[in-house]
């Protein structure tokens, strides 16, 4: 199978859809948790990678203009439901913030492609950091649905902001963790425990979202082992959400060794690893 052939994508649906907000609560100082009744089969369309357009709430203080894009953070148990695992950062994270149960949200999608899990696969790798836990998250429950292992290095600032149990939701993993605090999430640290990874099990693909840091350090350890699948959910800043206002293009490598720029909302927001040209870094 080559990286391309790894690439799913759904039908798309840009119409609105009016949920209610029937979950919303605090998951540590920086996330939220909230949970959406989605009208009709809108949870069961939507796959692991996926994300949505958030309408934010406009209110006499807070006034967002655009929508925010987020990944689905779980679809279920229950039918018709949509979750969602974010970080208030800035002023369309605070006005989400603010929604109490029982109001109404509108959004829009599903939106974008999906995270490739091989029928096959046996193991795969996981490594997620921030708002990629969220991103994550439903891929780690298909895997575990589907009996595959999973090695889950999750890196944090420090261990209160881990979110394991949020990343996890029981499935079983080999998890390892590290800390900027302690000094183990630097990239050498990470790198060796990457490497001894797939060195003592073989792993069928590594997945990656929430740092371009990790990205990078992934894109150089994958280059040994060409027969792992690679694949990144990006997280640029974006504005439809669509298609159609091209501000969240990004550089990529293509097959035939030229350079390419891809829309992350259209295109994606999940690539191959392989295909990232990194960003250049000033000063
Ligand atoms: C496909 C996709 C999926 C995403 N999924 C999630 C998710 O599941 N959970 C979550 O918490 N966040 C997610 N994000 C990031 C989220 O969209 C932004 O944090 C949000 O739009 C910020 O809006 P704001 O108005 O609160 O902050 P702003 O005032 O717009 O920005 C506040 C801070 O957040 C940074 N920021 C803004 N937009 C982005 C972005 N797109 N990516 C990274 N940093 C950004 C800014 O640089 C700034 O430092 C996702 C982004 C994309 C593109």
């Amino acid at each position: 199978m080559t990286q391309a052939e790894g690439f799913q994508r759904n039908a798309e649906s840009v119409a609105s859809h009016r949920c209610e907000v029937a979950e919303h609560r605090w998951v540590n100082d920086r996330y939220k948790y909230l949970r959406l009744r989605a009208p009709g089969p809108l949870a069961r369309a939507t796959r692991a990678g996926q994300f949505y357009q958030l309408k934010c709430p406009v209110s006499d203080d807070l006034q967002p203009f655009l929508l925010r894009p987020m990944s689905v953070y779980g679809m279920g148990p229950q039918p018709e439901t949509l979750e969602f695992l974010y970080n208030v950062t800035g002023l369309g994270t605070l006005a989400i913030s603010d929604l109490a149960v029982g109001d109404h949200m509108d959004i829009v999608g599903p939106l974008g492609n999906t995270f490739f899990l091989g029928p096959e696969f046996k193991r795969i790798m996981v490594v997620a950091r921030g708002v990629g836990l969220a991103t994550m998250a439903p891929l780690v429950q298909m895997a575990a649905d589907r009996g595959i292992a999973v090695t889950a290095i999750m890196s944090a600032r420090a261990p209160k902001d881990l979110m394991r149990d949020e990343f996890l939701r029981g499935a079983p993993a080999d998890v390892h963790c590290v800390y900027d605090s302690d000094g183990s999430s630097d990239v050498d640290a990470v790198e060796a425990l990457v490497r001894r990874q797939l060195e003592q099990h073989s792993h069928d693909a590594v997945y990656t979202c929430g740092s371009h840091r990790l990205l990078m350090l992934l894109q150089r350890v994958l280059a040994d082992y060409p027969d792992v699948l690679g694949q990144v959910a990006m997280e640029q800043r974006m504005a439809c959400g669509m298609g159609v206002c091209l501000s969240c293009v990004r550089l990529f490598d293509t097959a035939e060794g030229d350079k390419q720029f891809l829309r992350v909302c259209r295109e994606g927001p999940v690539f191959s690893i392989r295909d990232v040209v990194g960003e250049v870094e000033f000063g």
